[in-house]
């Protein structure tokens, strides 16, 4: 491993101890292995070296393809503690969703809101999920600071700063989006959970060489404090992808998807007795 040039992504420390070394890509299989090391600072687990072009981590990813409906009716069920749920009086404010992947979310929250708004890098992607879902969606952020500075109440990333390598640019963009008292709700794999230390660098949640860092409770009080948000709220939410994902690759040698499918159902079972492989963060804007 190389020991030069490493720099935290959250508090800029340039000393680490190795976490999991050689984790191979068990998901999409692109053939490479990647290191992940903890901080001796602030202990924030990352990927080093940072990869220089993400771009071609992402060919073939299913997150950003169209669900059909036994994925679409599995996410209702299964996932509905890890996804915002808006309360009744909501009519009145503002959504983006960051990272809005193939835009069930926003689907799911028409008529909900009194707007819809959706940050999705990759500008054919956004231009192709507009259309589709007659909702803005943006892929620079220029532009959405451009347009939509201290304009939402709402923002939701779920499972999306564990793609980030730059915390501050996203936390500055949330920070510039929102109004004051507005909602920052986040959701990232919890790499404090027992599911890491049972399955390591099998762990459906560490989806190496996608996921570049894995930010804690501890880790969200210095950007909240940085960027000027108070915690809201942190709880753990059953959610039972990362355990499907991590027993289909011990037993088949990769995430094998109708393994996976077989596996949901107990899974969640499990996860709604332990929930500790999702963490949610919700942050107000002080
Ligand atoms: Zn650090």
């Amino acid at each position: 491993m190389n020991l030069g040039e490493f720099k935290c992504m959250l508090c800029g420390a340039t000393v680490f101890r190795p976490w999991l070394t050689r984790c191979p890509d068990n998901y999409l299989q692109k053939g490479c292995l990647v290191n992940y090391v903890e901080c001796k600072a602030c202990l924030l687990v990352q990927q080093h070296p940072l990869p220089d072009d993400v771009g071609a981590l992402y060919t073939d990813y299913p997150v950003h393809s169209s669900r059909n409906l036994m994925q679409r009716l599995a996410r209702r069920i299964f996932h509905r503690q890890v996804y915002y749920r808006p309360p009744a009086c909501s009519a009145d404010l503002s959504l983006l969703d960051y990272g809005c992947g193939d835009g069930t979310f926003l689907c799911e929250m028409k008529g909900r809101f009194k707007s819809l708004y959706g940050f999705e890098p990759g500008c054919s992607h956004a231009e192709k999920l507009s259309a589709l879902l007659d909702v803005p969606i943006f892929s620079s952020t220029e532009n959405l600071r451009q347009e939509l500075a201290g304009k939402i109440d709402l923002i939701t990333a779920h499972f999306v700063l564990e793609h980030v390598s730059d915390f501050q640019e996203a936390f500055q963009t949330f920070q510039t989006l929102l109004k004051l008292g507005g909602t920052l709700y986040v959701a990232v794999p919890n790499i404090r959970s027992w599911e890491i230390n049972l399955f390591k660098k099998f762990w459906h949640g560490l989806d190496a060489p996608r996921h570049l860092a894995f930010p804690d409770p501890v880790h969200f009080k210095m950007l909240t404090d940085r960027y000027g948000f108070n915690i809201g709220g942190t709880s753990f939410a059953a959610f039972p992808n990362t355990l499907a994902g991590s027993l289909a690759t011990v037993l088949s040698g990769r995430c094998h998807p109708l393994l996976f499918m077989g596996l949901i159902l107990p899974c969640w079972l499990v996860s709604l007795c332990a929930p500790q492989g999702t963490l949610i963060i919700q942050m107000v804007k002080a």
